[in-house]
């Protein structure tokens, strides 16, 4: 289908994007990033918009920054950047590996981390990657920029805490020791999106052979991503081992509620709360594996 027409306006700096959203402030404008949401959905004729703020030519949006204890991504680094970085993949496994599994090749050329994290679909890899390396949002809007702890950020299907004057500008992740930390994403892909049905991430901090702290998160089970605090708890002040992995992830469903697990035509929820299980206990697996291995590489 072809999209209904719309106004097209290329912004050149994060100021002169704010500048173009509050032009068009009454009417309904969207920001162009990778465009590998909004032009499907424009194409299927379920969004159409009267403007599209091309932000995906902003060269202060784009790239990876180590700075002191963090790793900043500009909104605009594709999932493809990502997975090259080896300071990802050393500092930040989960959210590295969960880009490795996005899509295909040209969704991973062409989609952003930005636009991934702004447009929440429940069945995006990105959401589960950045709460469980407990990132930090940035957005910068009319009076300046501010920080949103990812806890706070995920709201509902397709929802989130960024305003619709602001665009989001940069994720943070705190940069994890390589040896002290491992991460990982599992998960159970559509057949025919490649979306996950499922998809787990784990970051665990590591005191010798035992879990100092665990952050595990999901992706496609409930309609925005959810941390699975029950398999945190059950994993804390444990030994990494396939016997502590198998009990911790049967919680994995302990906190959610059953009745709001997503159901439709790819998998019922009952089955949904099976995978759950089962790509918790994949993901922690791959993080023992990883425990006395150095960081995988992109295969
Ligand atoms: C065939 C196919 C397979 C896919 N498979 C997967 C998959 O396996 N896993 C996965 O996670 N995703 C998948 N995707 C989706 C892909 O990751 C998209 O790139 C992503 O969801 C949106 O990023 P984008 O840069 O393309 O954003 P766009 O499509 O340009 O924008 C999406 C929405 O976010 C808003 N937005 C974009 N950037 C910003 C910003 N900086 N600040 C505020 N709002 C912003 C836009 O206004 C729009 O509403 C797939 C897409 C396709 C077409």
């Amino acid at each position: 289908m072809y999209p209904s027409s719309f106004e097209y306006e290329r912004a050149e700096s994060v100021e002169d994007a704010l500048s173009l959203m509050d032009q068009y402030a009454d009417e309904n404008a969207e920001l162009l990033a990778g465009g590998h949401s909004l032009l499907p959905t424009m194409k299927s004729g379920l969004a159409s918009p009267d403007a599209l703020i091309d932000i995906g030519h902003i060269d202060e949006l784009n790239g990876i920054e180590e700075n002191g204890e963090s790793i900043n991504l500009g909104a605009l680094t594709s999932y493809s950047a990502v997975d090259d970085a080896e300071t990802m993949w050393n500092g930040a496994t989960a959210f590295a590996e969960a880009a490795h599994r996005i899509g295909d090749v040209q969704v991973r050329n062409r989609g952003t981390v930005g636009g991934n994290i702004a447009h929440a679909d429940p069945a995006s890899d990105l959401p589960a990657a950045l709460l469980a390396s407990d990132g930090t949002v940035v957005a910068h809007g009319p009076d300046g920029e501010r920080s949103i702890p990812v806890d706070d950020f995920f709201e509902t299907m397709y929802t989130t805490a960024l305003a619709e004057d602001e665009i989001l500008t940069r994720l943070e992740l705190p940069k994890r020791g390589q040896n002290s930390h491992v991460g990982a994403y599992a998960k159970k892909p559509s057949p025919s999106s490649g979306y996950a049905m499922v998809g787990v991430a784990v970051v665990l901090e590591l005191d010798g052979e035992s879990v100092d702290s665990a952050r595990i998160a999901a992706n496609g089970a409930m309609d925005h991503a959810v941390r699975l605090e029950p398999v945190e708890e059950a994993l804390t002040g444990e030994t990494l081992s396939d016997e502590t992995i198998a009990e911790a992830a049967e919680h994995a469903t302990d906190d959610l509620d059953t009745m709001l697990l997503m159901d439709d035509l790819q998998a019922s929820s009952e089955f949904r709360a099976q995978l759950l299980k089962v790509y918790t206990k994949r993901a922690l697996e791959s993080g023992l594996d990883r425990v006395n291995a150095p960081a995988p590489a992109a295969d």
